[in-house]
């Protein structure tokens, strides 16, 4: 069932429109009805009180990992996206890397039916480009697209054969959806537990070197500029790929980028405690890296902000760093480490939004992430200046595998409205602030 839900007072802040003001927005049947300074509604109405908080298109995650089907005791499409939820996305794309791989219609129906059943928020499923994701044999591209797939990617195992990748362009173009990949040289990252520099060397752990990630980075470009297709390069995490991508697009190139809150929150020293909540790849770098991430955002070269979501129970990360699985969690964290970028004068708050919104949905061409009337009323309300600490109990994900454990962080998500319906955060409900009922 649908509501009527008049969010009152808040700052609503919507880049795809432009808009920033002031003002009252009135959601009816699942679509954004209203917007004005102040609306006089009559009639049954879920009003809440969005004062003093923002009120933007719901967040877009082009990257998590929900694990089901197979590693359920890591993630579920429910667990996954109350993850979501609480951080404030409204749609989140999943990678393929599931135990079938989402490599076929079937696999990509029973996700979306889980969703259907028991998700928070809209899931869009990303298909393998290749047969069990193995690199070998292209995977039914047309049939994954309709099936529901908005994008394909073999996230994790990257397709190291280029001839191969090329194909998948081809493909990729003719049913008008992106390749996403994950750079990484398989054979340069073999055996890298972190980032290979001075911190490797003293630690003992044996490194990937940033090129790893950018000979992938640079042979994407030259692919997509063969093939004319969409490449949208995931979790983008040293400077030499910001400086390829920002000349690729300067060539005209249709190749965007993401990157991920630790990418620019974290350096290759908070591996110093041999902590495996600091392993993922790729790996973070240097600090040096981390500024010209902050670049790249700043400059529109990195389009995107994605979460890299990657659950992993907590008995799989209890052990020697060189065994831990790779991959942290991030649904729930991303929002208010992306607004430290506001507070630290990389971005506008209005561009830092576009981030998480307009431009992942311009990525996988979705009309979502935007708040014109007519539009779907996916909606996230944040209250920018309530702090918090990040504890194990405050994850709604199975996993708890955050390197941002005990940290204080400011910006949380009031609720979220998605399918014209809703959702205030467990704890903005339970501090008194219930949106009332009128009739
Ligand atoms: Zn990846
Ligand atoms: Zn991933």
């Amino acid at each position: 069932m649908t509501e009527r839900i008049l969010i009152q007072g808040g700052r609503i802040l919507d880049p795809a429109h432009g808009r920033d003001a002031v003002g009252d927005l009135l959601i009816e049947e699942g679509v954004v009805r209203e917007i004005g300074p102040k609306l006089a509604i009559k009639g049954a109405v879920t009003r809440i009180d969005a004062a003093g908080k923002l009120v933007v298109p719901g967040l877009i995650d082009l990257h998590s990992h929900l694990r089901e089907p197979g590693f359920e005791y890591k993630e579920t499409v429910a667990s996954g996206t109350a993850a979501a939820a609480a951080g404030g996305f409204t749609s989140i794309c999943c990678m393929p890397n599931t135990n079938p791989v989402n490599d076929n219609q079937s696999v990509t129906e029973f996700i979306l039916e889980r969703a259907k059943a028991e998700g928070k928020v809209h899931v869009l499923p990303v298909g393998a480009i290749t047969k069990g994701s193995k690199g070998e044999e292209l995977a039914e591209i047309g049939e994954l697209v309709s099936a529901g797939c908005v994008a394909i990617s073999d996230d994790g195992r990257p397709v190291m054969n280029s001839e191969l990748m090329r194909r998948a362009m081809e493909y990729a173009k003719i049913f008008d959806i992106p390749v996403i990949d994950h750079c990484e040289d398989l054979n340069l990252s073999a055996g890298g537990v972190m980032f290979e520099g001075e911190v490797s060397t003293a630690l003992g752990l044996k490194g990937i070197p940033a090129a790893s990630e950018t000979v992938m980075v640079a042979r994407d470009i030259a692919l997509a500029e063969l093939t004319g297709a969409r490449v949208h390069l995931a979790h983008i995490s040293c400077g030499g790929s910001v400086h390829l991508i920002r000349e690729a697009k300067r060539r005209g190139i249709a190749v965007t980028a993401e990157t991920c809150p630790h990418y620019f929150t974290l350096t290759d020293d908070r591996v110093r405690g041999f902590d495996a909540n600091a392993k993922m790849k790729p790996p973070l770098a240097t600090r040096r890296d981390l500024e010209e991430v902050r670049a790249g955002l700043a400059d529109g070269t990195i389009d995107a902000i994605a979460t890299d979501h990657a659950p992993h129970a907590a008995q799989e990360k209890e052990c020697e760093i060189d065994h831990a699985p790779f991959g942290i969690i991030g649904l729930e964290t991303a929002f208010a480490l992306s607004l430290m970028l506001v507070e630290e004068g990389v971005l506008s708050l209005q561009d830092l939004i576009r981030k998480l919104t307009e431009s992942p949905a311009r990525i996988i061409g979705k009309k979502i992430g935007r708040l014109g009337v007519g539009d779907t009323a996916d909606v996230t309300v944040i209250d920018p200046a309530a702090e918090w600490s990040v504890d194990v109990g405050s994850f709604k994900s199975k996993s708890k595998n955050s390197p941002f454990l005990g940290w204080k962080l400011k910006g949380r998500i009031a609720g979220i409205v998605v399918a014209g319906k809703w959702t205030p955060s467990a704890e903005a409900a339970g501090a008194g602030k219930e949106p009332g009922k009128t009739s």
